[in-house]
Formats: C-alpha cells, structure tokens, sequence
C-alpha cells in the first residue's frame, strides 16, 4: 500500500500520467495530432541548465529588492537543486521524459546572427534565417511561417491560433495575410462565444496599470491561450510569453527569476490541462524555446544581440508522445531553424518540402 501510495504521489507531483511511449506507435506515423509551441523571450540557457545564477543574487549586479527573500525562493547548495527550485517542470518532467537541448557540449544555436526578437521568432517559424529581416519595426513578414502553411491545409484551416504577450507578433505572424487567430499584447480575447473567464481576462488587462505599453502581463496572454484551447480545440497553438525579456533589460534579476519560475509553472499547468483533456490527451507535444540568448554575468545578462557574446545561444524542450526519453542517448543538434520542420513532422507533415530553405527536422525528437 505504502509503495502504491508513493506511486501515486510521484505521478500527482510530476503532472499527469506518463504519454504513450514512441515504441508503441505505428512506424513512420506520428501519434501527435496537436502541438503547442511556447516560448518565453530572451530566457536564458544559463538558468535552464543551471538555476539561479549566484553571480546576481544581489543589489549590485542582479538589482536585487529583497536578496533574502529571492535566495529563499531559488538559491540551493548544488546545481541540480537550483534547476529544480527554478523549472520544477521543466527539470523533473521535460528534461527526464522527453528532451532537453542545449547544454553546454549539446549547444543549440541561432542562426540568423542578430539575436534579438523579431529575427528570433520569424526564424523559429519560418525554419531560415532572412537576412531582410533586420529590425523589430513592424512591417508584416515576407515570409510564410510554418503556422500560416498549416493553415493552409484543410486539416487544420481554422485551428491554428496565436497568443503574444508582444504587439509585433500580429506582423510576425503575418495576421492579415495568414488568417490565424492571432491575439497579441493587450488586445482582449476576441470573438463570438467567449466564456465568462474570457471576459474578465479582456475586462482585467483593459483595467491595469501597463508597465510596458508595447507588451502585456504573462498572466493575460497564458490564461487567454488557455481558456481558447479549453473552449476551441485548436490543433496548432503558440503562446509568446515577454516578461522575462522585459525584466533583463531593465536590470532586474528577481523579477526574471520570479517570470521563469511563473513560465514553468504556466507550462505544468497547460500540462495538466493537455493530459486531462480527451482530444489532447497522449496525442499532444509541447515544445518549448527561447527566441534568443542573453550575455553573461554580471552587466550583458541585460542585453542580447549580434555584438552580445553567447547571445546567440537558445534551447529547446520537446515533451510529447512521439519524443522518447533521452535515456543514455545522445540528444544532437537543435538549432533554431530546425523548429519549424519538427513541429510539423510530428503532425505528419513535411515542412521541407514546400520550404526547402529551412533546417532540418530535428531526428532524437521523433526518436529516429
Ligand atoms: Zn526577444
């Protein structure tokens, strides 16, 4: 009884129960039928792999409030124990049942050679790097992302949607041209059936005070995201969180641990509603990115760019029926411009071949 109890406890603490294992599925046919794509802005490999970064734990480099409390909060005697206090989930669930790229001798790159946003995301989802692409101006993308394309699709026409803390993802996103719902910023949740919670999302952010006009609170843009996936059931979702871009550049290292640790928690809860959900249940991947790196300790961890040593460092999380646990396996490349190509290979589909420009699936992902 006591072993069924601890059982019983570990799987309530790591979420929910275990996705089908890739093993089972038929060969060359992927089990995933949804993907939700979340990624949270400049959020640093440094802090995935490593925790809190005792360098800026304090007043004087991190521009630390309350240094007590924050060390209470995440600072821990080893590495391992400061991932976890950071990334519960992304530490003991992600990392451990599907993969986790990044590391230091496993380093996932960008490619397009500015590290900052809007190359960033255009690249993550369009596959390539467009050297046109050279500022945050907004000025619709010339390109097709790998969300517009599925669009296209008959399969998934309509069931493609956009959440974005920031309000350039509308001309990232392409929102004219691409006909996915796109909700960005502090635009209200829009459309015909909203529930009740929708509404108070809209009623909420129209309401607050806005630390940054040209981006929302996480909390907004994560439960509208969610409450749509609850209510509309869409195949293909992306959720752009921005806080912890905003944080960094404004010097504050509690306040991006605080948005990290939120980002985590937000990512367990989508998680917990995936598995619990019949139509996402053991048929969903959940992939999880940065759009850039940051520098290093203890003055570039504020900024990013093509001048910004190590800037152009991200990861990349899989977790999802098709992505077997790494095990004692080798994890290979997972670069940026390999996104777009992965996400639609686990909804079947492939990518490179109507866009020949960008990276190639990432192989471990799909256990190849
Ligand atoms: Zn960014």
């Amino acid at each position: 009884m006591k072993l069924i109890r601890i059982a019983i406890a570990a799987l309530a603490l790591t979420g929910a129960a275990a996705p089908a294992r890739a093993e089972d599925a038929p060969a060359g046919k992927p089990r995933t039928r949804n993907v939700v794509l979340v990624m949270s802005d400049g959020l640093r490999w440094q802090e995935v792999f490593g925790g809190a970064d005792r360098a800026l734990l304090n007043k004087k480099d991190g521009g630390v409030a309350d240094v007590d409390g924050l060390k209470a909060r995440y600072d821990r005697d080893t590495v391992e124990a400061r991932r976890e206090a950071l990334f519960p989930f992304i530490t003991g669930v992600v990392a451990k049942r599907g993969r986790l790229y990044g590391n230091v001798g496993e380093e996932s790159r960008v490619t397009n050679g500015k590290n900052f946003s809007y190359p960033g995301y255009s690249e993550t989802f369009t596959g390539f790097a467009d050297p046109r692409i050279d500022s945050n101006d907004k000025k619709p993308n010339p390109n097709v992302t790998v969300f517009e394309w599925l669009n296209s699709k008959p399969d998934f026409r309509g069931k493609v949607a956009a959440f974005g803390s920031w309000d350039v993802f509308p001309f990232i996103l392409n929102r004219e041209r691409s006909g996915i719902k796109v909700v960005a910023a502090w635009e209200p949740p829009a459309g015909e059936a909203l529930s009740p919670q929708e509404k108070l999302l809209g009623e909420l952010s129209g309401n607050i005070h806005r630390l940054w006009p040209e981006c929302s609170y996480d909390v907004f843009t994560f439960h509208a995201a969610l409450e749509n996936l609850k209510r509309e059931k869409p195949r293909v979702t992306f959720i752009g969180l921005g806080e912890t871009d905003e944080f960094t550049h404004g010097g504050r290292y509690d306040h991006y641990l605080d948005s990290a640790h939120k980002f985590d928690q937000y990512v367990s809860q989508l998680w917990d509603v995936i598995q619990s959900t019949p139509e996402y249940k053991d048929q969903t991947t959940l992939i999880l990115t940065a759009d850039h790196g940051r520098g290093d300790a203890p003055v570039e961890w504020k900024s990013h760019g093509a001048k910004i040593p190590g800037a152009d460092r991200i990861w990349v999380g899989i977790l999802g029926p098709d992505t077997p646990a790494r095990g004692d396996s080798p994890l290979g490349r997972a670069d940026q411009n390999q996104i777009a190509a992965t996400l639609a290979a686990l909804l079947g589909e492939d990518y490179n071949a109507y866009q020949p420009k960008a990276g190639p699936v990432i192989p471990s992902a799909l256990g190849r």
